[in-house]
């Protein structure tokens, strides 16, 4: 085409179990898909932080790790995790200073069921499940602040203090609503519980109804997040984008994983919308143990954070062509990981995918 393709430096984490087999599988068909494209490229830099780098160096990650990923388009990672590290070591080493260090205040979920997967919903009637969550992913419940008092005795105390910012509450949704206005139901639901949590869920509720007076053209719902998570199961087909703070997030958007399919699926990106910083992208599964080493780990997860990678990019029909592929695999070929109930392997699933891409399905 005589034109420079654009070059994206991207850092790749796999992070452990199931991360190094899919991550490669994400990365072979970005690969594809910029050869398609044509107007892009992605040249990667891989980092082996880890819970194997934590039993080498008794770290997740060297000391300046944020500085190392600060430079970069965007952060492609697979999974951190195994049994032999505690969960507060993996995750405060290593995921959550970068998801707060970078600003990634909103972790985006889309819940969508894709074509050749089955729903657990089936059964009432055409499943027509398409919408995205918008988690609040940088402060609220997940605060690290708190402490234990007597502990032991019979007059044991233990608080943990929520935390919300007018900064951060109105920022998040505010992405909310904007993707609202872009998504064809033009809806945005606030999940609260402003029954039960008396000061901050009052607080939630008064920013969402002050911005939702700024976007007159979206129309707008709040539930409790009990009577929320059974809607999700109950009719899922009314939802358009749905907001919530970090720990109702943290539960819908497995929930979300859940009724569209499977978590071996199911993509997330952690956003820093002014990019300022990194993005980081990958899927919401874990490092999956049980069944590491296998090949027969499901890549759909890291393939679609790939695609939502490429969006945030600037490739939006770079990322729809993946996705297509990906229907194309499952829906046409049947070509499946157990986890959907075929016998496909990761490498074959892969495969048929960039085969799809570079056939243009
Ligand atoms: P973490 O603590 O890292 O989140 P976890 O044990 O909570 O890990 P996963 O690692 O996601 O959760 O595993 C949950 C279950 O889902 C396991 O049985 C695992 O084998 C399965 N699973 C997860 N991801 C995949 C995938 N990509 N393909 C197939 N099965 C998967
Ligand atoms: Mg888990």
């Amino acid at each position: 085409r005589g034109q420079q393709a654009q070059v994206h430096r991207i850092a790749v984490i796999p992070g452990d179990g199931i991360g190094l087999e899919v991550v490669p599988a994400g990365m072979e068909v970005l690969d594809a898909a910029a050869s398609v494209d044509g107007t892009f490229q992605m040249r990667y830099e891989t980092f082996p932080w880890s819970c194997r780098y934590y039993h080498e160096t008794g770290r997740m990650a060297p000391p300046d790790f944020l500085e190392q990923l600060r430079g970069y388009d965007a952060i492609f990672l697979g999974a951190v995790g195994d049994p032999s590290v505690p969960d507060h070591v993996s995750l405060w080493g290593l995921l959550l200073p970068i998801r707060r260090t970078f600003r990634q205040y909103v972790n985006l979920r889309p819940a969508r069921l894709l074509r050749g997967v089955p729903t657990p919903l089936a059964g009432r009637g055409p499943a027509d499940i398409d919408f995205w969550v918008v988690r609040e992913n940088n402060e609220g419940e997940y605060s690290n602040m708190g402490g234990r008092l007597y502990p032991g005795t019979p007059d044991e105390i233990v608080i943990q203090n929520s935390v919300f910012t007018r900064r951060g509450v109105e920022r998040v949704m505010r992405y909310a609503f904007e993707l609202a206005r872009r998504h064809p139901k033009r809806r945005l639901t606030s999940a609260t519980k402003s029954n039960g949590i008396n000061h901050t869920m009052p607080f939630w509720d008064e920013v969402f109804r002050a911005l939702s007076s700024e976007y007159p053209d979206v129309a707008t719902d709040q539930y409790h997040i009990d009577a929320l998570a059974a809607r999700f199961v109950t009719h899922p087909q009314r939802f358009g984008v749905v907001v919530a703070s970090n720990l109702f997030g943290d539960i819908l958007t497995d929930l979300g994983a859940a009724i569209a399919g499977s978590i071996g699926i199911a993509p997330s990106a952690n956003l820093n919308p002014e990019r300022v910083y990194p993005s980081m992208f990958e899927p919401i599964h874990g490092s999956a143990p049980d069944i590491a080493g296998q090949g027969i780990a499901n890549p759909i997860g890291q393939i679609w954070s790939g695609a939502m990678m490429l969006e945030h990019l600037g490739h939006p029909g770079a990322a729809r062509r993946i996705m297509a592929a990906v229907e194309h695999t499952l829906g046409d070929r049947g070509v499946k990981t157990p986890d959907l109930g075929g016998k496909a392997t990761t490498r074959q699933v892969t495969q048929t995918i960039i085969d799809a891409l570079l056939e243009g399905e």
